[in-house]
């Protein structure tokens, strides 16, 4: 089912190993996608509305004369939501509300000597373009996982898309719909992919441009957000779904088969990855695997990604190994269950998400942990984080000095700036004392 990368030092004659390069990759990475969607974003900008409602045509199957879904329409998808949903969805918002609550940053303000003072200040951002998938599933989590932190963060002005279902008359899906309304979120796109982000960084129709786009999506989604980076600001490259487990003999296989597979449920382009110096453990995950992907509903798109170049099983000699061949990868979710398994997930340098021992599938993460599962890919963890409250505000620095502080360091600037041959600069500090 999933091909093995023998890392062990009898495999590879212990000649040192470049653990980025062994480790396993999509074919498709979201700088190949950048080709594709090049266009897409440059005729959006150019063109606008119309040329949303050809991509989603061609992309969706869906010809919409207005993209923006109706208010009523939300409220009454709220109306026909399932109960079970609902409390499902009420208590992932709770746990949301509560960590986002917590991770909140506040103002800091340093005082530097009589009169030099130094604020550090935070400020909601004023517009965000929220991004929902809906390809291959209507993933009505993501809604809670973007909205919750924007909303506790202050962000005033929130607009959110999803790809338009051909299935229910062209509109986004109707428990996503639910969702917004649950969340008061109510200016809602049914556009999907590339056209969705180049429609929140250059505004199109009645959307407005925002200044920062976050969310998941799919490869071509992860390298829009790339091309837009600088037009608008981004949270990261939330890309096609990875899973990597850093396992031992004490894991049980039939979890971490069931864990390779939620996440390869995802997309074709999933990886599902085990890192384990066992081999018992090895051929025990993936006797399971032979039996639960043929159990389960999309066995297709599950062994398509569990068998593609980016799923592998790779063996180590030991969990230090394994260790330094996860902080390579640095996957998107990071499972360990291992012995000590919160020891090592304290050592973990590089991943966008940790679950800790065999109580914390990343299905957990997905709905109801109180994390958030917009979460870095394809090696992004060693630079980005996974969304936040912190992501939707910005600070900024607030300088007050009085006459008697700025004399304190006239000559120091003065002299700075003579050695950058600014001159203008030190007159700008001497003019105040002349
Ligand atoms: P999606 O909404 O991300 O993408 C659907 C859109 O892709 C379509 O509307 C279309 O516009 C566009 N598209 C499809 N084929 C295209 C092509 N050939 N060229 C250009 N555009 C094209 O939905 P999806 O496809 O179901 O993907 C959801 C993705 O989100 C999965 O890859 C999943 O793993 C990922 N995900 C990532 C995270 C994360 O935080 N990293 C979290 C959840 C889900």
């Amino acid at each position: 089912m999933m091909r093995r990368i023998d890392l062990r030092a009898a495999a590879t004659g212990g000649a040192p190993v470049d653990y980025r390069a062994a480790v396993p990759r999509a074919e498709l990475d979201v700088e190949a996608a950048t080709h594709a969607v090049g266009p897409i974003i440059e005729a959006v900008r150019t063109r606008g509305l119309d040329a949303i409602r050809e991509y989603g045509e061609q992309f969706d199957g869906v010809a919409l004369d207005d993209v923006r879904v109706a208010p009523e329409a939300l409220r009454r998808a709220l109306d026909e939501l399932d109960p079970a949903i609902r409390a499902g969805l009420e208590e992932s918002v709770r746990r949301l509300r509560i960590t986002s609550a917590a991770e909140l940053e506040h103002d800091v303000t340093t005082d530097l000597g009589p009169g030099a003072r130094v604020t550090h200040r935070k400020v909601p951002i004023g517009r965000v373009g929220l991004y929902v998938p809906g390809g291959l599933a209507p993933l009505v989590s993501s809604v809670l996982m973007n909205a919750v932190p924007a909303q506790v963060a202050g962000v005033g002005s929130i607009a959110l898309a999803s790809p338009p279902q051909k299935d229910f008359g062209g509109s986004v899906h109707p428990t996503i719909m639910a969702a917004c309304a649950l969340l008061g979120v109510d200016e809602v796109y049914a556009v999907g992919g590339a056209q969705a982000i180049a429609m929140f960084a250059h505004g199109a129709g009645s959307c407005a441009p925002v200044d920062l786009v976050t969310g998941p999506g799919n490869v071509y989604v992860a390298a829009a957000k790339r091309l837009v980076r600088g037009v608008v600001g981004i949270d990261s490259e939330a890309g096609p779904t990875e899973i990597a487990i850093l396992a031992d003999e004490t894991a049980e296989a039939s979890f971490v088969a069931a864990d390779l597979v939620s996440q390869a449920e995802h997309d074709p382009m999933a990886a599902s990855v085990l890192v384990t110096p066992s081999e018992q453990l090895a051929d025990e995950v993936l006797v399971e695997l032979d039996k639960q992907v043929f159990a389960t509903r999309h066995t297709e798109r599950i062994r398509t990604a569990l068998t593609g170049p980016q799923s592998a099983v790779v063996l180590v000699d030991d969990l230090e190994q394994g260790l330094a061949v996860v902080d390579a990868y640095a996957a998107e979710h990071l499972e360990i269950q291992t012995a000590d398994a919160a020891a090592w997930a304290a050592r973990v340098r590089n991943a966008g998400a940790i679950f800790v021992g065999p109580h914390a599938p990343v299905s957990l993460g997905d709905y109801c942990a109180g994390s958030n599962h917009v979460l870095p890919t394809a090696g992004c963890a060693c630079h980005s984080s996974g969304l936040s409250v912190r992501a939707f505000t910005r600070s900024m620095h607030v300088v007050d000095y009085s006459s008697q502080a700025l004399a304190e360091v006239a000559d120091h600037v003065v002299t700075l700036a003579e050695a950058e041959d600014l001159p203008g600069h030190g007159q700008a500090v001497r003019v105040r004392f002349e």
